[in-house]
């Protein structure tokens, strides 16, 4: 059976395809299916080859119980894998509790969005608050299926983002908080400066970068004890209406319909910041406050991720790239031009010139540095010895800034986007220590990434003593990180 991903830019034709009704019947599977690789899917809402299943894939969607400790000391929901975040919300507000991070959307499973370092704005990502992981895996002396509970040290710093690597996940326990209400209002600023001081303010804030106009236009978000605002509805509405559903609908009739630079540039010069009321502000539920419907149009994205000292740099970096994608004439900057030199990226450059106009506002969320092993706002502290990150050039754990790029191409149309991110992906990477989403698109070379985590070779360590065979992984994160034996063992 073929299963598209959410962005229809992956497709799954594994061997086989289970959905199991309980933890036993995982076991089953595993017992029944040793020596196959076998990988899980949450909701198919990730667009990298994290996805890609060989054989057996897993379906976790009946694991979805939610038991929740409310006690003083400890707030914690131990949640099934397969659990939506939207139904986890649900059922915590009804102890009061809520969680203490959410992304752009709430239709992940827990175990999906954890498996990424899925993140919002201002907060760590969900990663870092996970306090015990329950995982079915084969027993490495044995090699029967049993299940462990992860609950501290490195492997649990390793289980909290792991790439579906360390085995089956079937439960994450999770930190929670009590419910809060979050205050938002929309604010235009000119510069990038002006936009990271509101952050005093408004530590919740998410920002967008409109293209073509330049300018940026910020979603000013701070935790209230004020109650919940009388226009909160009209308010939702007018989100709802203007920018789910109009923006978008215009972003599709521009980008897929007409197509012509022109039209794109004249949209989000003229005709987009009209839609923005400024300094309307809005108190209400985090959890309707912080989330929006942008699941509704199928897309694809990119998103990179820096640290604070790089922020200005990069979007700089990234403004002259996609001026000069846009328009073949486009000169470069002069310090533009320099960095691209040294990196060697000014041809990769000249294969996208006029090939491409960015269609969609360039979201920038702040992640504060998450204690896990390789989740994108993972800190640049090295946790073992032998790393050869070690206090680097004295690096510090400064917070991470993540830059999206959003794509409403149809799958044909895709190949320039998709020449882009890589352009984007490689160059950033090397000049800014970017680190690409593990769920978005991910087109770094293994090397490149490998760089990228001071820790990384401690969870590769962590992968070959969990699963030495590699069975729970795909060819992808096998290339990561490769394991001596799992070739052997399955006699490929
Ligand atoms: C519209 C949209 C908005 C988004 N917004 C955000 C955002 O605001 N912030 C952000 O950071 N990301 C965002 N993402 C990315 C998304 O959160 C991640 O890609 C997430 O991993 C998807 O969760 P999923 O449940 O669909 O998992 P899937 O995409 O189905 O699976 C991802 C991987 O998780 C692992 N996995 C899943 N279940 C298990 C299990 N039971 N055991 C072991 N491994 C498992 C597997 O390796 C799998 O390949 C968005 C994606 C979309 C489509």
């Amino acid at each position: 059976m073929s299963t598209p991903n959410f962005g229809r830019n992956i497709t799954l034709n594994p061997a086989s395809h289970f959905t199991p009704k309980d933890e036993e019947e995982v076991l089953a599977i595993l017992r029944q299916h040793r020596g196959k690789r076998i990988r899980c899917i949450g909701r198919l809402h990730s667009w990298s080859q994290i996805l890609e299943c060989e054989d057996i894939l897993l379906d976790l969607r009946h694991l979805k119980q939610v038991q929740i400790d409310a006690s003083q000391e400890r707030r914690v929901a131990t949640v099934g894998s397969g659990c939506q975040i939207k139904h986890l919300l649900a059922q915590l507000k009804q102890s009061d509790l809520t969680l203490p991070s959410v992304g752009f959307i709430t239709e992940q499973t827990i175990a999906g969005a954890i498996s990424t370092g899925t993140h919002g704005s201002g907060r760590h990502s969900l990663s870092h608050y996970v306090t015990g992981i329950r995982i079915a895996k084969y027993d490495t002396v044995t090699g029967d299926a049993v299940i462990e509970e992860v609950t501290d040290g490195d492997e649990l710093l390793a289980a909290r983002c792991s790439l579906g690597c360390l085995g089956i996940i079937l439960a994450v326990t999770i930190e929670c908080r009590p419910t809060y209400r979050v205050e938002e209002h929309f604010q235009r600023h000119d510069n990038l400066t002006s936009v990271l001081a509101a952050e005093t303010d408004f530590p919740l804030q998410q920002f967008y970068l409109v293209p073509w106009l330049w300018t940026y236009v910020a979603q000013h978000r701070k935790e209230t004890a004020a109650p919940r605002s009388s226009l909160l509805l009209v308010y939702q509405w007018y989100r709802f209406i203007v920018f789910d559903l109009s923006m978008h609908v215009l972003v599709l009739l521009a980008s897929r319909l007409i197509r012509f630079h022109r039209c794109i540039r004249f949209l989000f010069r003229r005709i987009i910041p009209r839609f923005v009321i400024c300094n309307w502000r809005v108190t209400g539920d985090s959890s309707q406050q912080l989330v929006m419907e942008h699941e509704r149009f199928r897309h694809v994205e990119i998103e990179l991720f820096v640290q604070r000292n790089h922020l200005p740099a990069a979007l700089e970096f990234l403004r002259s790239t996609l001026d000069a994608a846009e328009q073949s004439s486009e000169p470069l900057k002069s310090n533009y031009r320099m960095q691209l030199v040294e990196i060697g990226g000014e041809g990769s450059l000249s294969e996208l010139r006029g090939t491409y106009c960015h269609h969609y506002p360039i979201c920038v969320r702040r992640i504060l540095p998450d204690e896990t092993l390789i989740s994108m706002a993972c800190g640049l502290t090295p946790i073992s010895s032998d790393s050869n990150w070690a206090n680097k050039d004295g690096l510090v754990d400064e917070d991470w800034y993540s830059i999206t790029l959003t794509n409403y191409h149809s799958k044909t149309d895709l190949a320039a986007f998709e020449r882009l991110s890589n352009f984007l992906a490689n160059s950033m990477s090397k000049l800014f220590a970017a680190r690409p989403h593990w769920g978005k698109l991910c087109p770094l070379p293994v090397d490149q990434l490998r760089t990228l985590y001071p820790n990384f070779e401690r969870f590769a360590a962590i992968c070959t003593a969990s699963d030495p065979n590699g069975f729970f992984a795909n060819s992808w994160t096998e290339s990561l990180f490769p394991r001596p034996l799992s070739r052997r063992a399955r006699g490929e």
